[in-house]
């Protein structure tokens, strides 16, 4: 049997209706939506119909709930999911500005997310693990670098695979220790799916092409490189090719880099032409930046092929 794994954070995401800056005044606002980056990319994986669990804590509360539900009516596999009766489950308040950005307000290392899931069967589900997917915002402290390193050491050493979505603020390597992890992290990587800086973030190449190939040489795969609007660029050691984005109208930017990334992750495990992985892959990312809520844009394959067949694509 193979299974695609992931550790990491489950949470809700509650969103402003209206365009503004922070939570200083009483405002409308609407969820909770399921949320996580590592529940959106792991339910995206069910969602192409591949065998995927998540290895995560969550509170005893409607907000575990919610997303325990969800992941499993869409195939996950929730039995690694551990239920904390003393911590709430974590959440992230966001509000847009006037020019893009966001505003966030989580509790998330002192919720239920910040505890390390360490059940049986959570164990089970990292001893079944063929591939593994590492998500660097969910390396949020020593026990969790520990517990998906231990996790990518083990899937390499029994033939299986690791993809790594950097998404890492720059800040986060200067903690103790976390330089060398990241190090590791890249040597044990098949599928590197950085987006924007994240490319040069962990090499001394400090230009795209130099550090393709430092990357390259170091053992890795394939390299998508996500560009958000303006598409894809792909490369491994023969290749390079850019993936043209579809035209859509942006609703709600979240989860895009994560539903592009269990599309591409489940295609290209199930040994997907890849230039065929991508494509689907980026209309997963398109499809999603058309929904409002971080996971309402994960969509079945059904749905990605007949989005391919209604959109048109940048030159
Ligand atoms: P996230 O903010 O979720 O971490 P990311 O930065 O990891 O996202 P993006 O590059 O934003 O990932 O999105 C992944 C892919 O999804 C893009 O490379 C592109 O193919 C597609 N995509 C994202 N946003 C858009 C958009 N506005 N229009 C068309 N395609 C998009
Ligand atoms: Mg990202």
């Amino acid at each position: 049997m193979s299974k695609i794994v992931v550790i990491g954070e489950i949470l809700v995401e509650i969103m402003a209706d209206s365009i503004g800056n922070g939570f200083n005044e009483a405002i409308a606002m609407t969820g909770p939506y399921p949320s996580g980056a590592p529940a959106i990319f792991i339910d995206q994986v069910a969602r192409m119909g591949a065998e995927c669990a998540i290895v995560s804590t969550v509170g005893d509360d409607d907000f575990g709930r919610l997303n325990i539900e969800r992941l499993a009516s869409d195939g996950v596999d929730i039995s690694g999911i551990a239920v904390d009766q003393d911590r709430p489950t974590g959440s992230a308040f966001v509000r847009y500005r006037s020019d893009g950005s966001r505003d966030f307000l989580f509790n998330i290392r002192h919720s239920a997310s910040g505890l390390l899931p360490e059940s049986e069967a959570a164990q089970r589900v990292l001893v079944d693990a063929t591939h593994l997917h590492v998500m660097g915002s969910s390396l949020s402290s020593p026990a969790f670098v520990m517990m998906n390193l231990k996790a990518a050491r083990a899937v390499k050493q029994r033939g299986g695979t690791i993809s790594f979505d950097p998404n890492l603020r720059k800040e986060i390597l200067l903690s103790p220790g976390m330089a060398e992890a990241m190090k590791e992290f890249v040597a044990l990587t098949d599928v590197f799916l950085p987006s924007g800086a994240e490319l040069t973030l962990l090499t001394k190449a400090q230009n795209d092409l130099d550090a393709v190939a430092e990357l390259l040489a170091l053992g890795i795969k394939v390299i998508v490189h996500k560009m958000g609007a303006k598409g894809v660029q792909y490369y491994d050691a023969n290749t390079s090719k850019f993936i043209a984005p579809y035209i859509v109208d942006e609703v709600d930017p979240t989860g895009a880099g994560d539903c592009f990334g269990g599309t591409f992750v489940a295609l290209w495990y199930a040994g997907t032409d890849v230039t065929d992985a991508l494509n689907v892959a980026a209309a997963a990312g398109a499809h999603a930046v058309t929904k409002r809520g971080p996971m309402e844009g994960a969509a079945s394959y059904e749905t990605l092929i007949e989005f391919m067949k209604s959109k048109e694509r940048a030159v």
